[in-house]
């Protein structure tokens, strides 16, 4: 028996970095919530764990990465070179060839879509060519979606490639944003590849039966409203975040590495939003001299922190050293750990900041706990998440320019206790209401997750 009745099932392809991962993993649950059945499609780099989520089914399809991109720190070679390799073996389209063949035998779910993640251009030409519908979620915000599509606007107008002398200057066309926080291609060692990258999530829209977004109206509104008019309503927009309070796909079940829980013993332990949580995500790197500073303008600011020094945060150390006297001088007030539980963290009352890099799911999670930010974005699309941050949402101060101690110490204090920080802490707190109201039943981000899903099928293709 075909037709609208009928179990649907959705596969879903993660880009194999945790930003990404657990995004998918959360609209993954979010839809298998909804009757949907669910297969999760992934490389073996940086594979899910199966046994984490018995809802779904997996299935792997080897990457053929070679050695030498797997082995560098550069995620855009890695993310170029996925993409040419499942290309040329033709096994994505394998795995899905006989998923579409399961779903002919009447009493299997029907094969609706694939959803990707919005660089895997060669997951969704696999599709293409079995005439498999495919949309795209994008895991970074609406801002963002808009600024990778107005790179040519960017260069016709002038605005880059950067200089020197034009780098404060605000660009008009996508207000708050600055030149500087544009992330320039053109800076990268290999531009092309920088202009590459940067045209993927287009090509995948472009091509796709909807976009998928993990943001919210409440959020943003206009950058929204004009996604959807440039999409000129041919490809409809789907703004179903925060994902993370949408599913309950939990963060020990996203996470890559096995999260130290002994941090939240050691919250229950300290004053009432005194702590500042520090983490700068999964893949950025900072210097040796960035780390120093960041150590010691921790240490002066003489305010309790729980910081995240993962391995290979610092650039070209596996296991980074906390300066001598570091330890001595915060005992008692700092603990350092290699990997949080981060959502549990930032939803623990003793949290009073948050200092991260503005990765768009460390972002969400603080929103959506209504903890203000000390924003260090480094690069791609940090950047103008932290000008939104300190600019437009007005929930928290960006740190600009070199990374210096006394400039940190000032910041952490401006944050976590003075007058100066009592507005943007107080709009933390209101904002955390506003992700509420769009999570209730007829609110916007749970509208939409009506619109793109009907129970047991997606409706948009049905
Ligand atoms: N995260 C975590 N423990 C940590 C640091 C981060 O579980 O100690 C999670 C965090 O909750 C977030 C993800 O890792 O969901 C990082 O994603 P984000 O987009 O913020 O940054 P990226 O790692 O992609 O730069």
């Amino acid at each position: 028996m075909a037709g609208p009745a009928r179990r649907a099932r959705v596969v879903l392809f993660p880009l194999p970095f945790q930003g990404h991962i657990s995004p998918m993993l959360q609209l993954a649950g979010a839809l298998h919530a909804r009757g949907l059945a669910v297969t999760v499609l992934h490389t073996f780099f940086n594979a899910p764990d199966p046994k984490r989520h018995l809802g779904f089914s997996f299935v792997a399809v080897p990457d053929a990465i070679p050695n030498a991109v797997a082995a560098t720190n550069n995620g855009i070679a890695k993310i170029l070179a996925l993409n040419a390799a499942m290309e040329t073996s033709g096994l994505v389209r394998d795995a899905l060839a006989s998923l579409l063949k399961s779903g002919e035998e009447e009493e299997e779910p029907r094969l609706a879509c694939l959803v990707i993640d919005s660089t895997l251009t060669a997951t969704q030409k696999a599709a293409t060519s079995l005439g498999l519908p495919t949309l795209v979620l994008h895991t970074g915000s609406a801002a963002c979606f808009r600024l990778f599509r107005s790179y040519d606007m960017l260069h016709d107008k002038g605005y880059l490639p950067e200089t020197e002398s034009n780098l404060h200057l605000p660009v008009k066309e996508l207000p708050p944003l600055k030149v500087r926080d544009l992330f320039d291609p053109s800076k990268l060692p290999n531009k092309e590849i920088g202009q590459k990258i940067l045209n993927l999530a287009t090509e995948t829209t472009t091509n796709s039966s909807g976009a998928i977004l993990n943001t919210f109206e409440a959020l943003e509104a206009r950058e929204l409203e004009m996604i959807q008019d440039e999409l000129a309503d041919r490809i409809p927009a789907f703004a179903v975040g925060p994902l993370h309070k949408l599913t309950s796909v939990d963060g020990a079940q996203t996470s890559l590495l096995n999260q130290d829980r002994s941090c939240i013993e050691w919250l229950d332990t300290q004053a009432p939003g005194s702590v500042l949580y520090v983490s700068f995500g999964s893949v950025v790197h900072v210097t040796q001299d960035e780390f120093m500073e960041v150590a010691w303008g921790l240490a002066y600011s003489g305010r309790p922190f729980l910081w995240v020094v993962r391995r290979g945060l610092v650039l070209g150390v596996e296991k980074p050293e906390l300066p001598e006297g570091f330890e001595s001088m915060v005992e008692g007030k700092g603990k350092v750990i290699e990997w949080a539980a981060q959502q549990e963290v930032l939803a623990h009352s003793a949290v009073g900041g948050f200092w991260t890099h503005n990765g768009w799911n460390s972002t969400l999670e603080s929103i959506c706990e209504g903890v203000p930010m000390l924003s260090s974005p480094l690069f791609g699309d940090q950047l103008a998440t932290g000008r939104y941050v300190q600019d437009m949402w007005k929930i928290g101060i960006l740190l600009e320019g070199v990374l210096e101690r006394v400039k940190i110490e000032k910041a952490v204090r401006t944050l976590l206790d003075e007058n100066e920080g009592m507005e943007i802490r107080d709009r933390a707190r209101d904002l955390r209401n506003k992700v509420q109201m769009c999570l209730d039943s007829s609110g916007s981000s749970r509208q939409a997750v009506d619109k793109l899903s009907y129970p047991n099928r997606i409706l948009l293709l049905d």
